[in-house]
């Protein structure tokens, strides 16, 4: 089992397979970065897939497939497929803006994926395409169709930001009611790479927005979700991601792997340490011990909130978020 020096279970890693991605999202990657990880510098699913057996063989119980966008790495199915072999119980998920989903979401399902999280900020195409800054909406709701069609659990994300999309909240929770998805608002995270223009709405200014419609009861935290939860009186089920407020890091259970091997203890904070060299030269020990070392040094919490507040400098499309 992995703890770590809070006391605090970590069975939970998510891998991001590239930095790439097909959108241009204000809030995550608004320009193309000035240069991408060279290609020769990413690790192969094989080699990924070396240190997933470490990490369950630690505990890990969760895995998510994310990126970028996960669903450009050629092959993906191979690489869900050989996890799946590996551990049959792992629970299997995957992030996806959804815009390369129609036509692969049936050969994910058969290769072991249970579960997936779209991004809906909006049901307007032309707010889908400032935000993203290309033509989007189309594909990405009939990805999220067709993810549903094949059998596979849907949750739904979306990043409010004033003067975009804050004036669809309603419009696309309902969206996602229609369809039993459950959704999430995720509090705008500011980092270095995000457009200045961004401004998010806090979980207050959004529970005020909800609650001008609806009735709704405070659940509280359930388990390690990073998610706040709300139930409606007819029984559905939102949260809220509120990485700004004192305990949101209390029950964290995650980390995570670059592409190019880095393993990082905090979305927040650039530390990270490499097991890219112990993977590739079949060092098992040397990358166990990495991922333990990772696992002891998680911080306590980020500093998104609070006195010392600062601008995360780490970019989400490397860390899948
Ligand atoms: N491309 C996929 C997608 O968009 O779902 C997976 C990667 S993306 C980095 C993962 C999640 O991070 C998405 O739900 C996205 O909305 C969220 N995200 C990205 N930048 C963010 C930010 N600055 N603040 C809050 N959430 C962010
Ligand atoms: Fe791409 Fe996802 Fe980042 Fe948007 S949020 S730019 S889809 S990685």
């Amino acid at each position: 089992m992995l703890v770590d020096s809070y006391e605090r279970v970590v069975d939970y890693l998510r891998v991001s397979v590239t930095e790439r991605c097909n959108f241009r999202c204000q809030y995550c990657m608004p320009e193309k970065p000035f240069s991408w990880v060279p290609k020769e510098n990413l690790l192969s699913f094989e080699e990924l897939f070396e240190f997933m057996k470490i990490a369950i063989d630690e505990g890990v119980k969760k895995i998510r497939i994310t990126g970028g966008e996960p669903l450009l790495r050629a092959d993906l199915d191979k690489f869900i497929s050989m996890i799946y072999t590996y551990e049959p119980s792992i629970d299997l998920a995957m992030t996806t803006n959804a815009y390369l989903l129609k036509g692969t979401a049936q050969k994910l399902k058969d290769a072991g994926l249970k579960r997936i999280n779209v991004s809906i900020d909006t049901l307007k195409p032309e707010v889908a395409q400032q935000i993203a800054q290309k033509d989007v909406l189309k594909n990405v709701l009939q990805g999220v169709q067709e993810a549903l069609k094949v059998g596979l659990k849907v949750k739904a994300n979306m990043v409010p930001m004033k003067g975009v999309n804050a004036d669809e909240i309603i419009d696309v929770l309902e969206y996602c009611k229609k369809y039993e998805i459950s959704i999430r608002f995720i509090e705008y995270m500011e980092n270095s790479f995000a457009s200045k223009e961004v401004k998010g709405l806090k979980s207050d200014e959004l529970l005020k927005l909800l609650r001008e419609k609806y009735e709704f009861s405070d659940d509280g935290f359930d388990g390690s979700s990073p998610s706040h939860y709300f139930t409606m009186k007819d029984g559905y089920r939102f949260g809220i991601i509120e990485p700004y407020k004192d305990d949101f890091c209390k029950q964290c259970n995650r980390i995570r792997l670059t592409a190019e091997g880095n393993l990082i203890p905090c979305l927040y904070f650039d530390e990270a340490m490499s097991i890219s060299k112990s993977i590739k030269a079949g060092d098992i020990k040397a990358a166990t011990e990495v991922l333990r070392e990772v696992v002891r040094t998680k911080p306590e919490k980020n500093r998104w909130g609070g006195d010392d507040a600062e601008v995360s400098s780490r970019a989400f499309y490397e860390t899948g978020g």
